[in-house]
């Protein structure tokens, strides 16, 4: 009987969470790595998009890094499921379960799925100063330099990872690899001279190639990007890695359990923010995509999350890269 009643207790207070969401709390986007990132970036734009349609609600970020984003995502699996801490991450969502063998928590049943924000293409960029000008005198360097050079990344099962992986596997390097919380501080190095090589977002790399801050040398989409700082980099493929296709995209979710009308609330409000005007123009001018289409609908997301797993699964496995 007692525990009926907790039971009961617990739903009425859902409830009126629901009714009154968001209330006067803050809400706050994990973000599962570092500040100052691509992954950061998309959520602090839309954290400012989505206040207005939240009824003015206060929106922050919580870089909750490490472990190839799985630290924060485990932190919003377990958190209240109140509508208050919501998840902001990437494919990574799709490719932990393969390349992380033991990760704390189920992708397909610890979260609600809320919605998806946007697709973002990739670059392989290098420190200013590698004595190499175009990709093909990047791959003669990398093979004269083999047991030297090295790739940063974002640790195992994040997106940087993930398309150094496929780098590799395409060139048949095997590179050192050096991971960080994110690749806000890796690109710091990367400027620095520290390492040699990343794969990242554009959301990251976009102003740092266009000030020469750092040297790009291919997209990692199939067409070439119209952004006016990227429209010159060839993609892979036209760089002579055949299939070379890595698309990374953003999703917001919940804890599993928030309330179904908490949910709906925060899928309104992200669609609304998606047709913003000011968070499209920011995001286009990062090479960004902000999503359109029907995978901004909850279901239609987590399906399409299940058939990235699908697809990223064989690759991954045939690559033989896993972490535990
Ligand atoms: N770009 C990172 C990754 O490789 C994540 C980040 O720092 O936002 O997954």
């Amino acid at each position: 009987m007692k525990r009926l009643l907790v039971i009961a207790a617990a739903a009425m207070t859902l409830l009126a969470q629901a009714q009154n969401f968001p209330g006067t709390k803050p809400i706050t986007f994990v973000v599962p790595f570092a500040a100052g990132g691509p992954t950061d970036r998309v959520a602090r734009d839309l954290a400012e998009a989505m206040r207005a349609p939240l009824g003015g609600a206060i929106v922050l970020v919580d870089n909750a890094a490490g472990a190839g984003g799985s630290i924060g995502a485990n932190k919003v699996a377990k958190a209240s499921p109140d509508g208050h801490t919501l998840l902001l991450h990437h494919i990574g969502m799709a490719t932990m379960p393969t390349l992380v063998r033991n990760i704390p928590f189920k992708v397909d049943s610890d979260f609600e799925y809320v919605g998806m924000i946007n697709d973002v293409p990739m670059t392989l960029i290098s420190k200013p100063s590698l004595p190499a000008n175009n990709f093909k005198e990047l791959t003669a360097w990398v093979l004269a330099n083999k047991d030297k050079v090295n790739l940063g990344n974002a640790g195992v099962g994040s997106a940087s990872h993930l398309c150094g992986l496929l780098y590799q596997n395409a060139i048949q390097v095997d590179m050192a690899t050096v991971p960080y919380k994110g690749t806000a501080p890796a690109m710091t190095d990367l400027m620095g001279g520290q390492i040699d090589l990343m794969c990242d977002q554009t959301t990251n790399t976009t102003s740092q190639i266009e000030g020469k801050k750092v040297k790009g040398f291919a997209v990692t989409t199939s067409k070439r990007l119209t952004t006016a700082a990227l429209k010159d980099l060839p993609t892979m493929q036209e760089s002579g890695l055949k299939g070379f296709e890595v698309t990374i995209w953003h999703g917001l979710y919940a804890p599993k359990g928030t309330p179904a009308d908490v949910l709906a609330k925060i899928n309104t409000a992200l669609k609304t923010a998606l047709k913003d005007p000011e968070f499209i123009k920011k995001q286009e001018g990062l090479g960004a995509v902000v999503v359109t289409d029907k995978r901004v609908e909850p279901a239609e997301h987590k399906k399409f999350v299940a058939a990235e797993i699908a697809k990223w699964s064989p690759i991954i496995k045939a690559a033989g890269v896993y972490a535990d």
